[in-house]
Formats: C-alpha cells, sequence, structure tokens
C-alpha cells in the first residue's frame, strides 16, 4: 500500500517586516541577501494561522496533528480547537511540540497511522516564534503554516519511500517555561550538530546521497518535481527527522496574496505584542462557549430541507421560503463576496479604522464580520473574501476567537 501526501496548502501571513526597516530601527546595516520576513497579524497566532492553512484541505479527515513551538496555549489543546474551526466532529487530534522537529515527528507518526488503517490525516505545522528584540534571529524568522494531508493510494502527489528520526539531548535553540522569547545557539558547533543528525537520520532512513529541503520548501517541490525524483524533507531540532518522499505527479501550487510591507518598526512591535497592552475583554463562561460551540468555532448554520438555502446562525423560520423547523446544521461555505460594508473610524479598536461588512457566502448563507488584513481603501461591494478564523482578546487568561474575512 502506497502512503504519502496528496494535498498540501501553505498559509504565509499578509505582512512583512522589510529588512530594511528592522536595521534602520536597530542602527544596524542590512545584511545582504536579506530581503524580509513574514509577520502574523495582532489577531493572528499559531492555531489561527494552523486553521487557514489545514482548512481548504482536511475534508473529511480522521485526525488533526498540529506541530508547533510557539501554540498559544500550553494546557487547553490547541489542535483540538482547530479541528473544531474546521467543524470536524470526532477526529483524533494531538499536539506536537517541544522542538523545531515537531512537523517531521508529526509526518513520520500520521504515515504510520495511515498504513495502519487511520487515515487521512491533516498535518499542520504552523509557528509564530518570537526571537528578542535587536537580535540577528528577529529579521529572519518567518511566521506561517503548513498543511499536508497524508492519506493511502487513491490520488497521491508523493509517496512515502523512507523516514527516520534521531535526537539529540543538547538543545540548539530553546524556550525555558514562562519564557517569552526563543533562544538559539549561535555558534558553529550548533549548527554542526544538527548536520551530523540530519546525516545520522538519512543513514538510519537508508538513503545515501538524496536531495535535502526544509518542510517549508515541500509545496514548491511538490509543484516542480519530475515523476520519480526522490527528495528528503528535513526538520532539525535537538535531532532531526527525515521523510524520504517520490514525486507521483505534480500538485499545482496556488499564488500568495502581494504582501504588504510595514513602514515602521514599531508597528511590527506592536502587531507582535512585543509593546503596548494586550486586549482584554469580556469572560465568555465554558457553559455559553459549549453551547454556541457549533456556530460560534466550526460557524456552522443551517440548511432548509424544503428549499435549499443556507443560512447563518441557524433559526427556526427560513430566510427564504419561511417554512418553520425545517433547518439541519450545516457548515457555511467560507469563500463569498462582499454585498455591502461600513468603515468605521469610532470604534475602539485595534486598527485606526474598522472595516464591518455584511458577505454573502457562495453557498448563499449571509454572514456579518468584520473584514481584517486590508487597507479600508481596497473594500468594495464584490470584493473576492475567505472567511478566516482570528483571535479576537484576552479574557481570564484564555484567548477568544471568532471568524473575520480577509480579501483572497
Ligand atoms: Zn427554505
Amino acid at each position: 500500500m502506497d502512503v504519502g501526501i496528496s494535498r498540501v496548502n501553505r498559509y504565509v501571513p499578509w505582512l512583512t517586516l522589510p529588512h530594511a526597516v528592522w536595521a534602520r530601527a536597530w542602527g544596524e546595516r542590512a545584511k545582504e541577501g536579506v530581503t524580509s520576513r513574514a509577520v502574523a497579524n495582532f489577531d493572528e497566532d499559531a492555531l489561527t494561522m494552523a486553521v487557514d492553512a489545514a482548512s481548504p484541505i482536511a475534508d473529511g479527515a480522521r485526525a488533526i496533528f498540529l506541530a508547533s513551538t510557539s501554540a498559544p496555549l500550553i494546557e487547553g489543546s490547541p489542535a483540538a480547537r482547530v479541528a473544531g474551526a474546521l467543524g470536524l466532529d470526532e477526529v483524533h487530534t494531538v499536539d506536537f511540540g517541544g522542538s523545531q522537529r515537531a512537523a517531521g515527528d508529526a509526518a513520520i507518526l500520521a504515515v504510520d497511522a495511515v498504513r495502519a488503517g487511520r487515515g487521512p490525516i491533516v498535518v499542520v505545522a504552523s509557528d509564530t516564534r518570537i526571537a528578542e528584540p535587536g537580535s540577528r534571529f528577529e529579521p529572519t524568522w518567518n511566521d506561517g503554516a503548513l498543511a499536508f494531508r497524508v492519506e493511502a493510494n487513491a490520488g497521491i502527489a508523493a509517496r512515502v519511500v523512507a523516514m527516520a528520526s534521531v535526537s539529540d539531548p543538547v538543545a540548539v535553540a530553546w524556550r525555558a517555561d514562562g519564557e517569552r522569547f526563543v533562544t538559539s545557539d549561535e555558534s558553529r558547533a550548533g549548527s554542526d550538530a544538527l548536520k551530523s543528525a540530519t546525516q545520522a537520520a538519512l543513514k538510519l532512513a537508508g538513503v545515501g546521497s538524496v536531495k535535502t529541503i526544509g518542510w517549508t520548501e515541500l509545496p514548491a517541490w511538490l509543484a516542480r518535481a519530475e515523476r520519480g525524483e526522490t527528495v528528503a524533507a528535513v526538520a532539525t531540532g535537538d535531532g532531526a527527522t527525515v521523510v524520504v518522499l517520490e514525486s507521483v505527479k505534480p500538485l499545482p501550487l496556488s499564488a500568495l496574496r502581494s504582501p504588504k510591507p510595514l513602514t515602521d518598526y514599531n508597528d511590527y512591535a506592536r502587531r507582535r505584542g512585543l509593546i503596548g497592552t494586550a486586549l482584554v475583554g469580556p469572560v465568555v463562561s465554558s457553559v455559553l462557549e459549549r453551547q454556541e460551540a457549533a456556530s460560534l468555532i466550526s460557524l456552522a448554520g443551517g440548511r432548509c430541507r424544503s428549499c435549499g438555502q443556507t443560512q447563518y446562525p441557524r433559526s427556526v423560520r427560513c430566510v427564504k421560503c419561511h417554512a418553520l423547523a425545517t433547518q439541519d446544521a450545516a457548515r457555511v461555505a467560507r469563500e463569498g463576496r462582499v454585498f455591502t460594508y461600513t468603515v468605521d473610524s469610532l470604534f475602539d479598536g485595534w486598527e485606526k479604522e474598522t472595516v464591518m461588512a455584511v458577505v454573502d457566502l457562495d453557498d448563499g448563507a449571509r454572514v456579518y464580520v468584520q473584514i481584517t488584513d486590508v487597507t479600508p481603501s481596497e473594500v468594495a461591494v464584490g470584493l473576492r473574501v475567505r472567511l478566516t478564523y482570528r483571535r479576537l482578546h484576552h479574557a481570564d487568561g484564555k484567548p477568544l476567537y471568532y471568524w473575520k474575512a480577509r480579501p483572497e
């Protein structure tokens, strides 16, 4: 039985921090070859980016494996919350963390589980690691997420031919409990240790000379690899994990939206929560959260048994045919267009201007949501948008999330 990767999707935040902007703020000379890094917006974190990355490829998945060293919750499973936002019921959710090789470990265990008949499984790697402000890592560590679907036979784009992992007890990057910033070993010894761990893992996997890539390079490799071409996807951190893949068929790469460069380091620092205070909002009781989970987390609405109309929220009477009690729970579409909108400059929100819109989703349901990742002048009636799960505020030590829309 061939097990491999059938689909892949990446999520890269809209904002970037140009290296020149970072260098100007710290009085450093800009380094050659460093251009800019992706920056998660104020309402994003590893959990929300994981939802965005996994959303187009998660239908029918039986497990969600989330790999992150920067998830917003230590206890209170982020993977379970990702599955909820994806509208998946009765799935096995597992959180992988502790090391930058967590994504590789999740991939290996996903392949084993699929071979044991427990697929398909969506593996998501998502991180917003925070380097110490002013450190050399700050202008290079990208925020982002990668999701891939592991399943058997049908439709796989690359099959797994070998895999192995080796462990190293000396940490090259670390963040102790309660610490905010990741510390990384800048010495030659650190990078040498990761290289030799990679060689050891490749040997253990039984492959000699094979091209290696990082997991973030996987979508590009899947798009251009010739049939039969092999590559080893490597994840390093406290050892190394390798998954050797053989291309079966190309997987087209979807285009990314043009990024928006930040022009001010302070704006970056504020959006990443390095300065200023976090938004604190009203506490939502667990009882209420549980009652409304299908509607608020999974964004389930209703579909009329008489006329087929989808609506949000689900209600007693159909908005189209006015029939009573004909609605079955149904997850609403995640894409649509702006029907009408308003730009609110009085609301004391995070941005100077808050855009609120009525969005007509592609299945006919209509939702009222905030538009995020947008310059207000870009918004127009008819603008194509995609729903995106975002962090609203903190309450009682817990981050709270809801759906917004972003331009496609
Ligand atoms: Zn109806």
